[in-house]
């Protein structure tokens, strides 16, 4: 059957489902990328796309990130940029009840599913938007403002895709008034008391910092060790950042997303959401103890992730070393964070280094014609959701646009469960064909607000 404008998605399913086959897997160690799938990739939307090709301009960028740009009818007006990334972390067969790159679909009805690396993250959105462009094309609708689409490459690795989009957009001087990318979903049972769906839009997200720690000592044989040896120094520092978790507290998004939901629960908890100026820091207490999730929320997180001592069994290590991974709360900065951790450990003989580090990013607003449209895109798609912002916990792509606008937004249009949000970079990644037909129901919904019809 024939796409019509009509019927948004009576093809989406296939698209997905090709393009999730192609296994477009980004590597830590960039040489490591095969680099094949991705030009096949870039290859098949325009065969699956003839008419968003046609009215839009391509450009390649960093080697293989897309930038589309459709001119729209006010070149005046702040252009719109939707996101999404089509790389996704390395499957194997292992673990997956169907195989990671065949898109198989299982079920039927309301609980039919598609399986595969990436439908989720992220080619489900990817697609999503480009089924809503192509839509409006078909359908005679021209932007407003100019629509550019941002798709990274290696979003899963450095991001070095959209920081070059960023940069070469910055370089032409725009500065888009509105930027959509992966982030929140629409979920179910987050929040204490309210029963209804939650659509949770990123409107900022942590910083992240790695710190390594390193003690050296002259090394020596293991029969006759010091008293303090460099691995027994590195577990005390350990011991002593473990001890001293950062200081808690809500920031204004924290604050705006308790009032917008506790608004929806009825009896004791309306009034304990209602009256945060008393119960303020009785909430704190038990966001930090409610859920591994919440208590991220309400602080910087510390984790030592990597550990490396002696190569041999019997040889004192000569060199200890311990990788911490902190996640910055919007509000602090990566200063305090190391600062924070020189001080928990107290011990000059650990040296503190800081290889990689990047501030949280701004908060976008919750008002104006950019959230306006977002959420009323939402609620259109979704009715009887409730819309709220909040702090992504993980770093996305988006934080680039930072630079060049203040209108940043980090929403994925699927509801998802708690069971499917644990499958993202994990075994067996799934999604609903429902919700991403949903999903591809709200960017058509969201193009066609950009545009006016011919
Ligand atoms: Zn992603």
């Amino acid at each position: 059957m024939a796409p019509t404008p009509d019927a948004p998605g009576s093809d989406a399913l296939d698209h997905l489902r090709e393009l999730v086959r192609i296994p477009t897997m980004s590597r830590t160690d960039v040489a490591e990328t095969e680099w094949a799938p991705f030009d096949s990739f870039i290859e098949a939307l325009p065969r699956l796309y003839p008419a968003l090709h046609g009215a839009l301009d391509r450009e390649i960028v960093a080697g293989h990130s897309l930038l589309y740009r459709w001119a729209g009818t006010e070149p005046s007006s702040a252009p719109t940029v939707l996101m999404a990334h089509y790389d996704v972390v390395p499957a194997t067969e292992e673990g997956w009840e169907h195989p990671p790159f065949a898109a198989e679909l299982s079920g039927a009805g309301d609980e039919q599913l598609v399986w595969g690396r990436g439908t989720l993250d992220d080619k489900g959105s990817l697609v999503a938007a480009l089924e809503g462009v192509e839509a409006a094309v078909l359908a005679g609708v021209v932007p407003r403002a100019d629509l550019y689409l941002s798709f990274g490459h290696d979003e899963e690795t450095v991001g070095s895709g959209a920081q070059a989009i960023v940069e070469l957009l910055a370089s032409r001087g725009i500065r888009p008034g509105f930027v959509l990318d992966e982030g929140g979903a629409v979920v179910e049972g987050i929040f204490p008391g309210v029963t209804q769906p939650i659509a949770v839009v990123g409107v900022s997200e942590k910083g992240i910092v790695t710190v390594t720690l390193t003690v050296e000592q002259g090394g020596g044989h293991a029969s006759t060790p010091p008293k303090l040896s460099a691995t027994a120094r590195l577990a005390r520092a350990i011991v002593r950042l473990n001890r001293k978790p950062f200081r808690s507290g809500f920031t204004p998004t924290n604050l705006e997303m308790i009032e917008t939901l506790g608004g929806h629960t009825s009896g004791p908890l309306h009034w304990v959401f209602g009256n945060l100026w008393l119960t303020r820091p009785l909430l704190l207490g038990l966001f930090g103890r409610l859920s591994d999730e919440t208590a991220a929320m309400i602080r910087t997180t510390q984790a030592v992730t990597q550990l490396s001592g002696s190569q041999a069994a019997n040889a004192l290590a000569e060199r200890a070393t311990a990788t911490v991974n902190i996640r910055v709360a919007v509000g602090s900065s990566v200063a305090a964070a190391v600062e924070h951790v020189r001080r928990a450990i107290r011990d000059p003989e650990v040296v503190i280094a800081v290889p990689q580090a990047s501030e949280p990013s701004p908060v976008s607003p919750t008002s104006g014609p950019a959230w306006d449209l977002l959420r009323s895109t939402i609620a259109d798609s979704y009715p009887g959701t409730i819309v709220t912002p909040y702090v992504m916990l993980a770093a996305s792509d988006s934080r680039h646009y930072a630079r060049i606008s203040d209108n940043v937004y980090r929403f994925s249009p699927f509801r998802m469960s708690k069971q499917e949000r644990g499958t993202l970079h994990a075994m067996n990644e799934r999604m609903h064909v429902a919700t991403f037909l949903r999903g591809v129901e709200f960017y058509t919904r969201l193009v066609r607000s950009l545009g006016s019809e011919n």
